[in-house]
């Protein structure tokens, strides 16, 4: 239990941290990794220590490679030269990687070796289905050489090519750019607006927007509640409203934090119950009807909400790489393994997909593992909507008062369902269990 001047000044350490992780400049007079030794022992008392590690991240931080495939580029031997840098990089850091998931494999002992650094883990409930999660491993080639023949592209199937189509560049309405697709300002507008009305995200919250070409969008929280970073590439491609819809749904969350929680209730995101629900958000906000009233034409409206479908289903083939691979790190040896191993998984999917790019991927398997238990949360969280608002449920105010109750509340994956089924009626209750697929 801290004192509120403690509580206050480890806030605002860990506010600087998610600021200086974000490349911007610390608030504090001292630099927060020496702030942070100063309040150590606020820190411990509070329970954040585990956070504020991470947060620090000097340890043993994940390799990464400086060099990213450059998505702007609508060339595509541009994007092919990029793509090259790229996987150079990988193919350089491949003995890097391998020693780092080793220490942290020794480190984690008999706990799953990447749910050391996890910030402030989740219950174990949400712990296990993030290890259970499994995808099945499905050839991605026809989807990927459809895409492409809409776009007019031969190789469709190469690495390059296939990163590019995953944002929807091969549909018609991408070719129309400034014509057919509203712009990342009009979107946020909307989108924000969407939120409000349901009272997901309230003005007190403050959100600073970042600008940043070819970089993937993401939300981070410096206060919760009271204040987040809101990072954005320049470029709107059609896939742009889901990603965006995504981040706001996290940005909700942030903000809907109850302020009169102790600090690490308030910093404990169950990443099931996160991606869980930024996925349901995703599933709404792509349906035709949703995205013609964000002014998208009715053609371009059906078209894109098939392909953001489909999008939803080539992700999940490329986890279930992730996972499958992360599942036999056991019985490999060296890093020339790993890649071998990697390979031969990739040779299912048919695509032509660098094994040491896939292999850099485990840095961030949580993040896949997340997604995936998020999928099935979002199923069951669909499943109890409809159930008990009917299949129009997005239309219903109650609905929606249900859903921000939920995720007003601190607490696991199944406490969120168990608060959107209805807490009380025995049948309710009996719902509110759900099982990863
Ligand atoms: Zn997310």
């Amino acid at each position: 239990m801290l004192t509120p001047p403690a509580e206050q000044a480890v806030a605002a350490l860990i506010a600087d941290l998610q600021r200086v992780r974000a490349g911007l400049p610390h608030h504090g007079s001292r630099p927060p990794h020496e702030q942070a030794r100063h309040l150590s022992d606020e820190v411990a008392a509070g329970g954040l220590a585990p956070l504020v590690h991470d947060l620090l991240d000097a340890s043993d931080p994940a390799p990464v490679t400086t060099a990213r495939l450059d998505l702007t580029q609508s060339d595509s031997r541009a994007r092919l030269a990029s793509y090259e840098l790229w996987r150079g990089e990988a193919r350089e850091r491949i003995t890097e990687l391998w020693e780092w998931v080793t220490r942290r494999r020794q480190a984690a002992g008999a706990a799953p070796w990447w749910s050391v650094g996890m910030g402030l883990p989740p219950v174990a409930e949400s712990l296990r289905r993030l290890a259970d999660v499994s995808e099945p491993i499905t050839c991605l080639a026809p989807l990927a050489r459809r895409w492409a023949a809409t776009a007019g592209l031969a190789g469709g199937t190469a690495e390059h090519d296939w990163r590019w189509l995953m944002l929807g560049n091969g549909l018609p309405q991408a070719r129309a750019e400034a014509r057919d697709l509203p712009t990342l300002d009009h979107l946020l507008r909307r989108l924000v607006q969407r939120l409000r009305v349901h009272d997901l995200l309230p003005t007190s919250h403050t959100v600073r927007l970042l600008r940043r070409p070819n970089s993937p969008s993401m939300v981070l929280p410096v206060q919760v509640p009271g204040d987040s970073l809101l990072s954005l590439p320049t470029e709107v491609s059609p896939a742009t409203v889901q990603y965006l819809q995504h981040e706001l749904a996290h940005l909700a969350e942030h903000a809907l934090r109850p302020p009169d929680a102790q600090l690490a209730e308030r910093w404990r995101f169950d990443p099931v119950r996160s991606e869980g629900w930024a996925l349901l958000m995703e599933y709404v906000v792509r349906s035709p009807d949703s995205l013609r009233q964000l002014g998208l034409t009715p053609r371009a409206a059906v078209d894109l909400s098939r392909f953001l479908h489909q999008e939803e289903a080539f992700s999940r083939g490329m986890m279930a790489v992730d996972v499958a691979l992360d599942a036999r790190l056991g019985t490999l040896r060296t890093p020339r393994e790993l890649l071998a191993e990697a390979a031969r998984l990739l040779a299912r999917t048919g695509l032509g997909w660098a094994p040491e790019l896939v292999a850099l991927r485990l840095t961030r398997i949580v993040h896949w593992r997340a997604y995936l238990a998020g999928y099935a949360f979002r199923d069951a969280a669909l499943g109890l909507l409809t159930r008990r608002f009917g299949a129009g449920w997005s239309a219903d105010a109650r609905a929606w008062l249900a859903l921000r109750t939920a995720l007003a509340a601190t607490g696991s994956a199944s406490d969120f369902l168990a608060t959107l089924g209805g807490r009380g009626s025995p049948e309710d209750r009996a719902h509110s269990s759900y099982t990863s697929p």
